[in-house]
């Protein structure tokens, strides 16, 4: 069933879990991360970054929302990373959720833009997620982000929140997007967390955690992050398995290319959902709550 994010996350929020919000991009990943969710029972976010849905066009929009209708789990389509234009296009054409980033704005003009969003957004019933701070970036990284992370103050993400009525808010605590270099020891502020979370009524997001370790992740969950999102783990398992199978040059269908890289992703799909402690959590959402 197609939710939009305040309806999805408000049970994680009351029952302390991550919801994932995997990047999907193509058809094989969507139908993979759905069949893996159905089967583990777990809430998912569909996310779709402007520059996928500019490659795949509108009419993958409309697969996934066939794919998340048709589903007994509470799936959320969501606008990643994205501006005024897209966010307008977005909304016309059926998401549920979407993304202003304008946080390489000054502050002022952040909360101008997404109090904006949110009042072209919420008649409709569609949720929006902000930004403040910056999360950071990597070699290759597609998503945007800077070379220097800027941490998320308590009092501003409260500010913020207020002034802006967004539904959820992405914070920067010292992740960045992509994955990271050898070397690059990405350590999260756990304690900045928990006085975000303390101070602020929405639920809280977390992007670029590919690289973090585990254990930093349970931990974010367990101190009150909602949200995670995860793109280049899925992908990096997806197209790797495709590049041994594409040495075998004889091969040229798609039922035979696909299958063993949809495998190896399942198997990153299953560990984040176990690590996001959101599997088993279809149990949450009662029918009437979702209409
Ligand atoms: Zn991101």
């Amino acid at each position: 069933m197609l939710v939009n994010m305040k309806t999805l996350l408000k049970a994680a929020s009351e029952h302390n879990f991550a919801v994932p919000a995997f990047n999907i991009g193509t058809g094989q990943i969507l139908n993979g991360v759905m069949d893996k969710c159905e089967e583990l029972k777990a809430p998912v976010i569909l996310a779709i970054h402007p520059l996928e849905l500019e490659f795949q066009g509108d009419s993958f929009l409309k697969m996934c929302i066939d794919r998340a209708s048709g589903s007994y789990l509470p799936v959320c389509i969501h606008l990643d990373h994205s501006e005024w234009e897209p966010i307008v296009r977005a909304i016309r054409t059926g998401f549920t959720s979407v993304m202003i980033d304008a946080s390489s704005l000054p502050f002022e003009e952040n909360i101008a833009i997404t109090r904006k969003v949110c009042e072209l957004a919420h008649p409709l019933g569609v949720s929006v997620e902000g930004e403040l701070g910056t999360i950071g970036t990597t070699e290759g990284d597609t998503e945007g982000g800077t070379d220097d992370i800027i941490y998320t103050k308590p009092e501003d993400a409260v500010r913020f929140v207020n002034e802006t009525g967004c539904d959820t808010l992405a914070i920067a605590i010292g992740t960045a997007h992509g994955i990271y270099p050898a070397g690059m020891k990405p350590e999260l502020k756990q304690n900045l967390l928990s006085e975000i979370k303390e101070k602020v009524s929405v639920p809280l997001v977390l992007h670029g955690g590919s690289g973090n370790k585990d254990s930093e992740i349970a931990e974010a969950v367990k101190r009150g992050i909602n949200k995670i999102n995860i793109s280049s783990d899925i992908k990096q398992a997806f197209y790797q398995e495709l590049r041994k199978t594409l040495e075998d040059e004889k091969i040229r269908e798609p039922f035979e290319l696909y299958p063993s890289s949809v495998k190896a992703m399942e198997a990153v799909i299953e560990h984040k959902v176990k690590l996001f402690n959101d599997d088993d959590k279809v149990k949450y959402y009662s029918l009437s709550e979702l209409q």
